[in-house]
């Protein structure tokens, strides 16, 4: 596995490589099972998998929220290379913000509602980082996780409307033994929060957005910020709360769900 730092060092490493096809595995880094998961679905079908590892500024809506990220870099490369990457790009951020930056990617309706309505400004963020790596590595597919249903959403709105040669993967979203969607934001929880942010998976669980605000209203030590079905493909039951100072999304896919 190669680790590049640089754009022109990446395309260099990918000039050689064009022959098959190419996956690549957006990421911020800290890394985890859901990670995990999506660099094996890669691996399987694709000649070349690409992982990138960078914590976004433009998609923080908060200088605390991007400060309190975790990293480990060291970690993430093992098991990178664990899961068979053969390309890591780890940039540095005036790599892909030069001085003068101010060019953004918008996805307007879609990236303004629930996790929008709450973010402003973080769906700008990811789709134009998400565009910047797709123009950077040309993949032949992308993958992402379902746990993030509306960033999936936002990357197909953006693949369908700026015609990109793309094929999007969306993978299940893997959970922790509890029950709790991994997350690079758990190892933030106390095991008290951590017991306390169980309230979201169960409540979604229900597949009824009523009776989940009914359970995570009766939650203690759980800030609500929403519960809403979504009509992304596959609709789903979206939440999203804040347990101390993490803040927490997570859904379920509605399949079948007449509604
Ligand atoms: P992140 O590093 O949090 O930006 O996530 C990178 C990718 O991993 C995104 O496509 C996420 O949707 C995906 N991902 C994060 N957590 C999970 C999970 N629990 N299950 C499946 N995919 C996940």
């Amino acid at each position: 596995m190669k680790t590049e730092r640089t754009i022109p060092g990446l395309r260099a490493e990918l000039a050689g490589r064009r022959s098959g096809p190419i996956g690549l595995v957006p990421t911020m880094g800290s890394l985890h099972e859901g990670h995990l998961s999506l660099l094996r679905g890669a691996r399987e079908e694709c000649d070349t998998v690409v992982m990138s590892l960078f914590v976004n500024p433009a998609q923080f809506t908060s200088a605390t929220d991007l400060g309190a990220y975790p990293h480990d870099e060291e970690r993430d490369l093992e098991l990178a290379a664990a899961a068979g990457v053969d390309l890591v790009f780890a940039p540095a951020e005036e790599e892909m913000y030069p001085p003068g930056f101010q060019t953004w990617v918008e996805v307007t309706d879609l990236g303004s509602v629930l996790e929008g309505e709450h973010r402003p400004g973080h769906f700008r963020g990811v789709a134009t980082i998400v565009l910047k790596l797709f123009t950077i590595v040309r993949p032949d597919r992308a993958y992402f996780g379902q746990k993030d249903a509306q960033q999936a959403e936002v990357i197909r709105r953006l693949i369908r409307d700026l015609a990109l040669e793309i094929e999007l993967r969306v993978l299940p979203t893997v959970r922790d033994r509890d029950g709790l969607a991994s997350s690079s934001r758990n190892t933030l929880l106390t095991p008290a929060e951590r017991e306390r942010a169980l309230a979201l998976p169960r409540a979604l669980a229900t597949r009824d957005p009523a009776a989940a605000r009914k359970l995570l209203a009766e939650s203690n030590g759980v800030v609500v910020d929403y519960v809403e079905l979504a009509d992304f493909d596959p609709p789903v039951l979206a939440g999203a709360i804040r347990v101390g100072t993490t803040r927490l999304i997570d859904n379920v896919p509605l399949e079948g769900d007449p509604r």
